[in-house]
C-alpha cells in the first residue's frame, strides 16, 4: 500500500542475535523477491554485513564511533561500513543510549560522520513509559532531535531516516496504536518543518517497537509513517518479509 507519500523503508535491526546460518538463510529467502515503492535493508550484527555483500539486500549497520580512528577498542569507524558496502547506519538507539550512555550530541555526532561518508543515518528517538505517563513526549522526542540540528545543517539532511521507537513498545510486544504513532510522528514532521519545509515534506519517518505482520499494515496506512525498523520479527526470514509487503 502506497498512498504517493513518501517511498516505504523497512529496515530490520537484529541486534545481537543472528548466526551464520541465519544469514543463509536470509539470503535464500530474499533472492528474487522484489517490493514495489519500498525499500529494504538489514541492519545484522557487524561480523556478517560482509557476507550480504553483494547478494541484493541493502545493509545497515547498528551503531558506528563518532571517531575516525585510533585507540577507541571494540569501536568501528564509517570508513569500514563504507568498506563493506553499508548503505545505512542506526544511531542512537535507546539500547546503545541505555548500555552505552549515548547522549544526544554523541548521538548528533555519530548521525554527523555517517553523513559525511555518504552512508544514509537511521536517527532514533523515542520516549520512556514515565515521559509517556507524564505527556511529555513531544519534548523529549524534540529534545533528542534538538540535538541532530544543533550539530548538523539541515542541508545535510536531506537523505536521513529518523526512527521513532517508544521505548515502552521495544521488545514488550505492546506496540503503540496506529493513532499514537501517528500522533507522534506528524508531531516529528511538523518539528522538522520549523526548520526546513521541504526536508519535512521528503523524509522518512519509520515507527519501531513490536511491529509484526499483523500489525505492520495499519500501522504504515497511517500518513506520516514510512515505514517501520523492525526488531524481534526481522530474525524470521517469513514475518520480515511479510512485514515489507505490508509496506508494498
Ligand atoms: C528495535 O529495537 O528497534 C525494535 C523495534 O524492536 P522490536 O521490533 O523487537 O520491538
Amino acid at each position: 500500500m502506497n498512498t504517493g507519500k513518501r517511498n516505504y523503508l523497512v529496515a530490520g535491526n537484529w541486534k545481537m542475535n543472528g548466526s551464520r546460518s541465519l544469514v543463509n538463510e536470509f539470503i535464500d529467502a530474499f533472492s528474487g523477491v522484489k517490493f514495489n515503492h519500498v525499500d529494504v535493508a538489514l541492519c545484522p550484527p557487524s561480523l556478517y554485513i560482509p557476507a550480504f555483500s553483494g547478494k541484493g539486500i541493502a545493509i545497515g549497520a547498528q551503531d558506528v564511533s563518532h571517531c575516525d580512528n585510533g585507540a577507541h577498542t571494540g569501536d568501528l569507524s564509517v570508513s569500514m561500513l563504507t568498506e563493506f558496502d553499508c548503505k545505512y547506519c542506526i544511531v542512537g538507539h535507546s539500547e546503545r543510549r541505555e548500555d552505552h550512555g549515548e547522549s544526544s550530541r554523541t548521538v548528533a555526532e555519530k548521525a554527523r560522520k555517517v553523513i559525511e561518508a555518504g552512508l544514509i543515518p537511521i536517527i532514533c528517538c523515542g520516549e520512556p513509559l514515565s515521559v509517556r505517563e507524564n505527556g511529555n513526549v513531544n519534548e523529549f522526542v524534540e529534545s533528542q532531535l534538538q540535538a541532530i540540528f544543533d550539530l548538523i545543517d539541515v542541508k545535510n539532511l536531506q537523505n536521513a531516516v529518523i526512527a521513532y521507537e517508544p521505548i515502552w513498545a521495544i521488545g514488550t510486544g505492546k506496540t503503540a496504536s496506529p493513532q499514537e504513532a501517528q500522533d507522534v510522528h506528524g508531531f516529528i514532521r511538523s518539528y522538522v518543518a520549523t526548520k526546513d519545509a521541504s526536508l519535512a515534506a521528503r523524509i522518512q519517518i519509520l515507527y519501531g517497537g513490536s511491529v509484526k505482520p499483523d500489525n505492520a499494515k495499519e500501522l504504515f496506512a497511517q500518513p506520516d509513517i514510512d515505514g517501520g525498523l523492525i526488531g524481534g520479527a526481522s530474525l524470521k526470514a517469513k514475518d520480515f518479509i511479510s512485514i515489507c509487503q505490508a509496506a508494498s
